[in-house]
C-alpha cells in the first residue's frame, strides 16, 4: 500500500462510524469522520478533500441522496467516488441512489471484507481518473505551448507578442517594438542544411536575449524574423529614436561574433525595423505590429545598417507613390501619355535628329514631368510597359514621317534592356509597325554595364544588325570604364547636361568636356551635347570639333508634329 489514502466517512450512528473508522485505518486509509450531511458536503466540495467517501443514507442536515445529487452538480478535476450506506430494507433507495450519481452501495450490517473490496474498487477508479486528468492537463499545457511558443527556438511566437503588445497598449508605459530579419537566411539553409538553419535560429534568439536580458521579450514571429518588445521606463534617457538606435547598435554588435554551425564559422547580418509604441487610445495593437513590419520592409530594401524607425510622413510619401504607380499603369493604357520630340542640330544649325521624350497629361494634375514618374516606373517595373509604348509610338512617328528620314532617339531603361525578351520584342514591334529600324537610336546609360557585359554586347550586336544604333546617355555620370566602352557596338555619346551647364566658366567641367571630346574623336563616335542653353556654350563646344546640339537654346521638347513634317 503506497501511502495512506484520505477517506471521508459520513454517518450519524456513532457505533457504525467508529467501526468504519477503525477498519479503514487498518486497511491503510486516513479516514475523517463526520456526522452530518451538510458537513460532509462542505468537505467534499473542496478540490483537495478525500476522493473516496462512504455516505450514510439517513443523516441529519442532508440525506445521502441529496448529498450525491449536489456533489454531481459540481465539476471536479477528479470527481469523488461515492459509496452509499443503506439498511437492508431500503433496496429501492439503492436504485435511486445509483441513478442519481452514487458509484456503489453497501448494505448495513456490512461484511468488513466486502467493504474493503468495494473501497478497493473506488481506489482503482479514482486512480484511473487521476491519471486521466493528469494526461488532460499535460495535453492542455502542450496545446498552450504550441499556441504561444515557437517549437524550434522555444521563444514566444507572434501570437504571444501580439498579446503582450495589447497589454502594453492598455497600460501607460511606452515600449520599443523592434523587428529583426536575418539577411540571406535562405542561403544558409540551402548551403549548410535545414538543421544548421534551425541551429542558427536558436543561437540567434539566444544572442538577442543576451542583449536585452530580462528587460524585454524576445520572440520569433516568422521563419527568419524575430521581435524584441522592450518597455521603456520613465527614467530612461533619450528620445525614442535614440533609445531605438542604442538597442539596434547593441544587436549589431553581438552579431559581429560569428556563429559556429556544423564546425563552420558563419557571420550573419540583420535588417531591423522599429516603432515607438506609445499607448494611444484609438490605435489598436496590430497597428503597431504593422508599423514595425513596415519599417522592417523598408530596412530590407535599403543597404544601411541602421534600424529603420517608423515615420508616418515616409509612409504617406510611399502611399502617394503607390497611388501614382497605379495611376500611371492606367494612364499608359488609357492614352494619357504623349510623345514629345526635342530636335538636335549640327554645327550649321541644321536639324539632324530628335530625342523622343515621354509626357504624361494627367486629367487632374496637368502635365506631370518625367522626372517624377520615370523613377516610379523604374522602381515598380512599369518601365517595361511604358518603354514598349514609347517604342511603338516612335515607330508610328517614323512611319508617318517617311519623307524626313530624321533619326529618332529613344531612351531605353536598363531594366527594359536587360530582359531576355528585349531583342525579340524590339524586332517584333519594328516589323509590325513597318518602321525603318535604321532611323532608331537607342539611348542607354552606363548603368547597363553593371550587368553581364557579354550579354549586353550580344544584344546590342543583334539589334545593330537590323540597323539600330546605340548612344550612351548622360555620359560621364556613370562608372563605366573605357575598356568596356570600347567593346560595345555604340555609335554616339551624349555629354550630360550637368557638364554643359557651367562651361566655359568652370575649369573642371571644361576639362571633363574636353576629355569626352577627345574620347569621342579617338573612338570615332558621334558626340551630342545636351542641355545647351547659351551662345557661349555653343561657341565653346564648336571650337572642339564636330558636335550635335540639343537644348533649350534651340528648342524645348515639343509635340512631335510640331518638330518633323509628316510625309
Ligand atoms: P534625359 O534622357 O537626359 O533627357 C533630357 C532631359 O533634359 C529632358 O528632360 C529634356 O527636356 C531636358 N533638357 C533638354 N534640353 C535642356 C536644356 O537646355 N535645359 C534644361 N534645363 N533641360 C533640358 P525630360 O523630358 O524632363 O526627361 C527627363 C528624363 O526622363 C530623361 O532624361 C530620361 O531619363 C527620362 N525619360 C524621358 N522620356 C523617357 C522615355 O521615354 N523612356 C525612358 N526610359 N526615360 C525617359
Ligand atoms: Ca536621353
Ligand atoms: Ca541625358
Amino acid at each position: 500500500m503506497d501511502g495512506e489514502i484520505p477517506l471521508l466517512i459520513a454517518d450519524d450512528d456513532p457505533i457504525t462510524g467508529l467501526l468504519l473508522l477503525e477498519n479503514a485505518k487498518k486497511w491503510g486509509y486516513a479516514p475523517v469522520l463526520v456526522q452530518d450531511g451538510k458537513e460532509a458536503l462542505d468537505f467534499l466540495k473542496k478540490e483537495d478533500s478525500p476522493k473516496i467517501a462512504i455516505l450514510d443514507w439517513m443523516m441529519p442536515g442532508m440525506t445521502g441522496l441529496e448529498l450525491v445529487k449536489q456533489i454531481r452538480e459540481l465539476s471536479f478535476e477528479v470527481p469523488p467516488y461515492l459509496i452509499i450506506l443503506t439498511s437492508k430494507n431500503e433496496r429501492e433507495d439503492v436504485v435511486t441512489a445509483l441513478g442519481n450519481g452514487a458509484d456503489d452501495f453497501i448494505v448495513k450490517p456490512f461484511d468488513p471484507m466486502e467493504l474493503r473490496a468495494r473501497l478497493g474498487v473506488g481506489r482503482r477508479i479514482v486512480g484511473l481518473n487521476q491519471k486521466l486528468s493528469g494526461a488532460i492537463e499535460e495535453a492542455k499545457r502542450l496545446a498552450h505551448f504550441i499556441a504561444h511558443y515557437d517549437q524550434t527556438t522555444g521563444l514566444p511566437n507572434y501570437h504571444t507578442l501580439l498579446e503582450r503588445v495589447s497589454e502594453i497598449c492598455m497600460g501607460s508605459t511606452p515600449a520599443v517594438l523592434l523587428f529583426i530579419d536575418i539577411d540571406d537566411f535562405k542561403t544558409i539553409n540551402q548551403v549548410l542544411g535545414i538543421d544548421a538553419g534551425d541551429l542558427l535560429l536558436n543561437y540567434f534568439g539566444a544572442r538577442l536575449k543576451e542583449v536585452v536580458g530580462d528587460t524585454a521579450m524576445v520572440s520569433r514571429i516568422a521563419a527568419d524574423e524575430f521581435a524584441i518588445l522592450k518597455p521603456v521606463s520613465k527614467e530612461e534617457m533619450g528620445t525614442p529614436e535614440e533609445i531605438i538606435e542604442e538597442l539596434a547598435n547593441q544587436i549589431t554588435n553581438v552579431l559581429k561574433r560569428p556563429f559556429i554551425l556544423k564546425g563552420e564559422e558563419v557571420t550573419v547580418k540583420a535588417s531591423m525595423g522599429a516603432t515607438w509604441l506609445d499607448p494611444t487610445p484609438g490605435i489598436p495593437p496590430d497597428e503597431f505590429m504593422r508599423r514595425a513590419d513596415f519599417s522592417l520592409r523598408r530596412a530590407k530594401n535599403s543597404s544601411e545598417e541602421r534600424a529603420v524607425v517608423y515615420d508616418p510622413e515616409l509612409e504617406q510619401e510611399l502611399k502617394e507613390r503607390f497611388a501614382l504607380e497605379r495611376e500611371l499603369d492606367k494612364a499608359i493604357d488609357s492614352g494619357e501619355l504623349t510623345l514629345f520630340l526635342q530636335p538636335q542640330f549640327d554645327t550649321q544649325s541644321k536639324m539632324v535628329g530628335a530625342e523622343a521624350l515621354v509626357r504624361w497629361q494627367h486629367p487632374q494634375k496637368g502635365l506631370v514631368p518625367p522626372g517624377v514618374f520615370i523613377p516610379v516606373a523604374e522602381e515598380s517595373g512599369l518601365i517595361i510597359k511604358l518603354g514598349k509604348w514609347v517604342l511603338e509610338e516612335t515607330c508610328k512617328i517614323i512611319v508617318q514621317t517617311k519623307k524626313s528620314q530624321l533619326p529618332i532617339a529613344v531612351n531605353i531603361s536598363a531594366k527594359q534592356f536587360n530582359r531576355e525578351e528585349f531583342v525579340d520584342e524590339v524586332k517584333e514591334i519594328v516589323s509590325i509597325k513597318g518602321a525603318d529600324p535604321s532611323r532608331l537610336i537607342f539611348e542607354v546609360t552606363e548603368s547597363l554595364l553593371i550587368q553581364d557585359v557579354h550579354s549586353v554586347i550580344k544584344k546590342m550586336e543583334e539589334l545593330a544588325k537590323i540597323g539600330i544604333r546605340f548612344s550612351i546617355d548622360d555620359f560621364g555620370t556613370g562608372y563605366s570604364s573605357l575598356m568596356y566602352l570600347k567593346r560595345l557596338p555604340i555609335s554616339e555619346i551624349k555629354i550630360d547636361r550637368s557638364f554643359i551647364m557651367e562651361i566655359p566658366h568652370d575649369e573642371n567641367d571644361v576639362a571633363i568636356v574636353e576629355a569626352i571630346c577627345a574620347i569621342a574623336k579617338s573612338m570615332n563616335l558621334e558626340l551630342v551635347a545636351e542641355g545647351v542653353e547659351t551662345r557661349e556654350q555653343i561657341d565653346f563646344l564648336r571650337s572642339k570639333g564636330e558636335i550635335t546640339f540639343q537644348g533649350y537654346f534651340f528648342s524645348k521638347p515639343r509635340p512631335w508634329r510640331e518638330v518633323i513634317e509628316l510625309k
